[in-house]
């Protein structure tokens, strides 16, 4: 939860996934949409649905608990060498290495190496490790980086191993570690629709006289698999909706790894003409062969479903924008 995410922001996170999901067996017997709900929000969910598959490999195969050899630890879902690392010296006190982004640093400064390669920095760590405290020197040396060694202004004069530093004897702290240039992150921009059934017979329209809005299912495979989203406005016709487009609301920006994405999401009215079959009961989600699993909700419910955060922060437009709008008396 807290790679790439500061620990005020975790902590909410990390309680409430603790109070659902307290142990491995019920992480294991929980639904895929359960595990996706419990980490909305936190945004990488490739993680989520890894520790999934880690809890039910630990009932299945290691009796419902984590296995303590480091080699083991490695084969679980998601688990690479930083994570064997710092949860085998941490919590099972083995003598392995853990080399983050901080350490890097910290060891390429203390070796004054500009460009060290994995294996060097791992067996630098695994030389100078403390065998009897092991979890202790790998959270001390992750502080280091984090606390004094930190990239543009490390505090040398008080540097605890000052006198071992290679690159502060040599003068040359501020080009180590050498950083890698950059690569531009592509830029795409998705055309989103925000289905809006107000037509007193249309489909999905709530009992209540609410109007409902659209959602449909991502692939079980690849970015965001198995989360809910607004459909693309391409994606209209193949859901069997016919719509009479509406005001733009605001774009929606966000930044993933590898890609920046702009949504630019589209207010649909469901046409009345159209609304010939009965409404999906809401929340409720129904499959085709040919069309992916689609579920109507009212705007205030959309919590319930495992929505990306931009997709969340679309739900907040389409209630301000329902707020700000009288109702359609259409149909
Ligand atoms: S002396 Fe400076 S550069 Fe060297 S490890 Fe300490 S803080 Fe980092």
């Amino acid at each position: 939860m807290l790679q790439q995410t500061r620990v005020e922001t975790v902590i909410p996170y990390y309680r409430r996934w603790l109070a659902s999901f307290p142990d491995w067996e019920s992480l294991a017997g929980a639904t895929d949409d359960e595990v996706l709900l419990g980490w909305k929000g936190l945004g990488y969910y490739g993680r989520a649905r890894n520790l999934h598959r880690t809890a039910k490999i630990v009932c299945e195969r290691f009796g419902g608990r984590l296995p303590e050899d480091p080699r083991e630890l490695r084969s679980l879902p998601g688990v690479g060498e930083y994570t064997a690392g710092a949860v085998g010296s941490i919590a099972f006190g083995s003598a392995v290495p853990a080399v983050d982004g901080n350490v890097r640093r910290v060891l390429s400064r203390l070796l004054d190496v500009g460009d060290p390669t994995p294996t060097r920095l791992r067996d630098e760590a695994a030389r100078l490790i403390d065998p009897d405290r092991p979890g202790d020197f790998n959270e001390a040396l992750m502080e280091l980086g984090a606390t004094v060694c930190t990239p543009r202004s490390p505090r040398c004069g008080a540097c605890p191993v000052g006198d071992e530093c290679g690159a502060l004897a040599a003068g040359t702290v501020a080009e180590r570690p050498v950083r890698n240039a950059r690569k531009r992150v592509p830029r795409v921009e998705y055309a989103v629709a925000v289905v809006v059934a107000d037509a007193p017979d249309g489909p999905g329209h709530g009992r209540d006289g609410a109007p409902h809005t659209l959602l449909v299912r991502r692939p079980p495979t690849g970015l965001l698999a198995g989360m809910w989203e607004f459909p693309a406005l391409t994606a209209l016709a193949d859901l069997g909706i016919t719509g009479i487009p509406g005001p733009r609301l605001d774009p929606v920006v966000h930044a993933f790894t590898h890609l920046r994405a702009t949504y630019r999401p589209v207010i649909v009215h469901v046409a009345p003409a159209a609304a010939k079959r009965p409404p999906a009961a809401a929340k409720r989600p129904s499959t085709t062969p040919a069309a992916p699993p689609t579920a109507w909700t009212h705007p205030d419910h959309l919590d319930e479903f495992a929505l990306p955060v931009a997709q969340q922060k679309i739900g907040a437009l389409l209630r301000d924008w329902l707020r700000d709008t009288p109702r359609r008396a259409s149909g």
